[in-house]
């Protein structure tokens, strides 16, 4: 759905869902639900013409509406000024705030940025790893993966702290990656990542790594191995989209 242009237009509205979105990314829901009642209200002022709608298949939105049809004076909310928050509008914010992607500097149309490494990892198969379907194991156990990892992200998100600790994240895991057992790695970890072919190491990569940045970077950290011994695709994680 397109955004509404008096929305796109103003100022105010843009920087209240800048802020709307950098707080989901920090996965912050209980100032998200703030900011909405703020800007609730400064639809209200400023943009009374402007009717936000409920969303299709939304359970939030029945329930907003059920709310806003059985007036219960102890759970109504009010603005500092008295006056009476429809519950089912608040809601609806929620949606219209969500259509903000295309225009907001952290959204999904908003300019990123683009940081990727890439090292050669050898490793070894436990002597005692049991042979898998299509893979060849070289006579010493020994195979390189070919492991890039690429952060794109907002530019307001990918600080030139966060591009360092992508840096120095990466460059710590290819001096810690060489020579050792596959199937070892994520034994002593939090990251609960069983690690035994390509994909699993590019998921424990991600964890790893993730756990390096800021909270809520993990979701624009793209992690690629490729492992000819096992196979000719790459493994991905988060898995290929395709
Ligand atoms: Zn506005
Ligand atoms: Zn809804
Ligand atoms: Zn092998």
């Amino acid at each position: 759905m397109a955004l509404n242009p008096v929305i796109a237009a103003c100022a105010r509205c843009r920087d209240l869902a800048e802020e709307w979105w950098r707080l989901g990314i920090a996965d912050d829901k209980s100032k998200m639900r703030m900011l909405e009642f703020v800007f609730y209200g400064h639809l209200t002022d400023e943009h009374p013409m402007v009717h936000p709608t409920a969303l299709e298949g939304c359970r939030g939105c029945q329930e907003a509406v059920t709310t806003a049809q059985f007036f219960l004076p102890d759970l109504a909310m009010h603005r500092p000024d008295g006056s009476y928050v429809d519950p089912a509008r608040l809601h609806f914010c929620h949606h219209l705030l969500e259509q903000t992607a295309e225009v907001s500097v952290t959204g999904a149309g908003a300019p990123h940025l683009t940081s990727g490494h890439s090292f050669t990892a050898h490793l070894y198969h436990r002597a005692d790893h049991g042979p898998t379907p299509g893979h060849r194991c070289s006579p010493d156990r020994r195979h390189s993966y070919e492991v890039t990892v690429e952060l794109k992200a907002p530019v307001t998100l990918a600080t030139e702290d966060q591009t360092m600790a992508l840096r120095i994240a990466v460059s710590e895991l290819e001096r810690d990656l060489q020579y050792r057992e596959l199937e070892r790695l994520g034994t002593d970890d939090e990251f609960g990542v069983a690690v035994d072919n390509r994909f699993g190491l590019a998921q424990w990569v991600h964890a790893t790594i993730a756990h390096r940045l800021a909270d809520g970077m993990g979701s624009y950290l793209r992690v690629q191995v490729d492992a000819p011994a096992e196979g000719s695709s790459p493994g991905f994680f988060p898995a290929d989209p395709k």
